[in-house]
């Protein structure tokens, strides 16, 4: 036994922390503790069922946190949902498998940091056990690029054990064919444009979800240097006595057990909080890293003024569209679609392109406005200008359609805004840490995302509407053409859209990995800036959306993280 003193503490078994747990203690001279929130899920068929998205909602390994009423979206609050258990969010999300453009992560590098798409690739690699589609599955489209791939790591990948038959992989490409969209071999390899029969965290020949904990923590529980606190809340960092030379360094962390009681962990080396973008950041402030206006507010006290903690948050929204359908389809392969700025806007495109371009200094100052004026104005107006580049120049994709095999009478597209411009924030309300925080992703306080959503419902019903998907889906029953019009203009859509999103639940950026003058609050290292040892490694670190869903990209970015950490204290 260690008592209660290790080298590196993670906060959080979820998505990110497992792969550092699992990295870290590789070196059996490591000590490593992680402190989970949740429990063990192994065994809840909620969590195993490959095909049972959306069980898990609402029970109590969903944190469900409400959003405050969304000024810009009717005043409605969303439900914020992540994953409370061994394996974080990887235990109830869609399994979705596909990663970045390129230019989304070489975007790191334009803000400094030593992360590129090439360097990253390797690291998707080292993570990923892709299992060949068998020869069933590639007929009926699985298809894949062996070069983009790793088949030697821990995460299985794979596609669905039963896919959908039918011939409507064929349907649909035909389809979008008509629509001038093309068939894309591998979105994984970097570039997303087009449409896809596309892999998911699972695994094909065990029929059940692959999460972090299944990757990353079981078939590696018996290492003596490596300990596991379940049920266990973490409250707040603790700090090493303050010395006037030397920055602020952690000496582990206080944690609520499961009676309640407080205990304490000590850590030699570093104190990593992997506890999601929702949590990482209010954890920061709590143990008085943070704006100081907002801590003395709270009575706590600041210990590293950095007051981007908690700003910068953006998140995705997302909708569904519906139809009858005359087809009855058995399987659970998705198709999904991925559309860039042309696809979406035609030959509106270039004037899209300058009202964006024309906006930003207004945008930049209306999102100053909203973070109670800490974020620099200058900084915001380059990070604006990035993504505009990333969207007008580089031509990544904007929007996703995705397509579930019609079944039971009914057919139905959802449809994703990709990289919305809007940033809100999240907050402590409270020193107490059982105390709800304020979280507010500010949906469509900025025009253009309102503009992306709609285009991309468009292309939903584009796509419903287009021969020979078009024979199997007759009849529109979401938005219906009675709420929404054929060639409605945009604030008809809006208004349906607004009352209908949801949130996409790809947080990020809530302690933002770029320089600290740009808003930053992580550098490349993941360290903390201004202190000694606290890193954060997880969703909050993403400085921007990437197109692909997130798991891909967390569990490359931790693989890499890892490295990063051993390197430190070789
Ligand atoms: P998490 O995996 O959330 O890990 C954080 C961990 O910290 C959790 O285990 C939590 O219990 C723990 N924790 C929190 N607070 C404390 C505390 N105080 N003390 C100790 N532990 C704590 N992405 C995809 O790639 N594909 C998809 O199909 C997909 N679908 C999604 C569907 C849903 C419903 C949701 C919610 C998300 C989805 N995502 C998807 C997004 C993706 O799953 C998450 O972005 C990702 O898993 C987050 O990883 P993380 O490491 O940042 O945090």
């Amino acid at each position: 036994s260690y008592a209660n003193r290790y080298d590196f503490i993670i906060v959080g078994g979820g998505t990110s922390g497992l792969v550092l747990a699992n990295r870290l203690s590789e070196d059996p001279n490591l000590t490593v503790a992680v402190v989970e929130a949740g429990d063990s899920v192994f065994g809840n068929p909620n969590v195993t069922s490959s095909t049972g998205y959306g069980l898990a909602f609402g029970t109590d390994i969903d944190y469900a946190f409400q959003s405050t009423p969304q000024e810009h979206a009717g005043n409605k609050s969303q439900i914020l949902r992540a994953g409370k258990a061994l394996g974080g969010t990887s235990t109830i999300n869609g399994m979705v498998y596909l990663r970045a453009e390129t230019s989304q992560i070489d975007a790191f590098a334009k803000l400094g940091n030593n992360i590129s798409w090439d360097s990253l690739l390797l690291y998707y690699k080292k993570a990923e056990g892709l299992q060949r589609p068998t020869e069933i599955q590639s007929q009926l489209g699985a298809t894949y690029e062996a070069n983009q791939h790793g088949f030697e790591g821990p995460l299985t990948v794979g596609w669905p054990t039963e896919m959908v038959g039918n011939n409507f992989s064929q349907t649909l490409n035909t389809t979008y064919a008509a629509m001038g969209l093309p068939w894309n071999e591998d979105p994984n390899g970097g570039h997303m444009r087009g449409w896809n029969v596309y892999p998911q965290t699972s695994d094909p020949s065990a029929n059940l979800r692959e999460d972090a904990a299944r990757a990353y923590y079981f078939p590696f529980s018996g290492r003596a240097n490596l300990h596991l606190y379940l049920n266990s809340s973490v409250q707040r960092i603790t700090w090493e006595a303050q010395s006037n030379t030397t920055l602020p360094s952690a000496s582990g962390v206080a944690y609520k057990d499961a009676s309640g009681a407080e205990e304490q962990l000590l850590a030699n080396k570093d104190v990593i909080l992997s506890a999601g973008s929702l949590v990482s950041p209010l954890i920061l402030e709590r143990s008085g890293v943070g704006n100081p206006a907002i801590l003395k507010q709270f009575g706590i006290e600041p210990k590293i003024d950095l007051p981007n903690v908690g700003e910068n948050l953006q998140d995705q929204t997302t909708g569904s569209y519906g139809t009858t359908a005359n087809l009855n389809l058995t399987g659970t392969s998705d198709y999904v679609a991925y559309l860039n700025i042309h696809d979406i806007f035609g030959d509106d495109t270039e004037q899209l392109r300058e009202h964006v371009q024309s906006s930003i200094p207004a945008w930049a100052d209306e999102a100053v406005a909203d973070s109670g004026g800490t974020a620099n104005r200058t900084a915001i107006q380059q990070l604006f200008e990035i993504q505009h580049s990333m969207i007008f120049d580089d031509e990544v994709v904007i929007s996703e359609v995705l397509v579930k095999a019609p079944s039971e009478g009914s057919g139905s597209i959802s449809y994703w805004g990709l990289m919305p411009f809007s940033r809100g924030n999240i907050h402590i309300s409270s020193a107490n840490a059982s105390a709800p925080a304020y979280i507010n992703p500010n949906y469509f306080q900025l025009d253009y995302d309102v503009s992306q959503l709609v285009g991309t419902v468009k292309a939903a019903r584009r796509n419903a509407n287009t021969a020979p998907l078009k024979n199997f889906l007759p009849t529109e029953t979401s938005p219906g053409l009675d709420v929404v019009p054929a060639n409605a203009p945009k604030e008809v859509w809006a208004e349906w859209l607004k009352s209908t999103y949801r949130s996409n639940f790809h947080y990020i950026s809530t302690a933002a990995m770029m320089p600290k003058e740009m808003g930053g609050v992580v550098g490349d290292d993941h360290l903390v800036y201004g202190s000694a040892n606290v890193r954060v490694v997880d969703a909050s670190v993403l400085p921007f959306q990437v197109s692909g869903h997130l798991t891909a990209t967390l569990y490359a970015l931790a693989e890499r993280a890892a490295d990063v950490i051993k390197a430190a204290h070789a």
